[in-house]
């Protein structure tokens, strides 16, 4: 998936390095923020759980894309 003209990323779920922001793009949304994002800056993968939140940089999930909906 494209997220913006300079990142194309094939899994799931991306860390934002700076910030220790994860997000799910399978439901980001505009508020996210993530067409911001640099390549240098990003981690990405499917396995939210032993990649993305091992990650040493990993602080939080993304308060938009991350939360169930209800
Ligand atoms: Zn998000």
């Amino acid at each position: 998936m494209d997220i913006n003209k300079n990142i194309s990323v094939d899994e799931r779920y991306i860390l934002d390095m700076n910030t220790g922001v994860c997000h799910d793009l399978d439901n980001f949304e505009i508020e996210c923020g993530i067409e911001r994002l640099s390549k240098d800056c990003i981690f990405s993968s499917d396995n939210l759980y032993a990649e993305v939140k091992r990650h040493p940089t990993y602080k939080k999930k993304c308060k938009y894309c991350m939360n169930p909906k209800i």
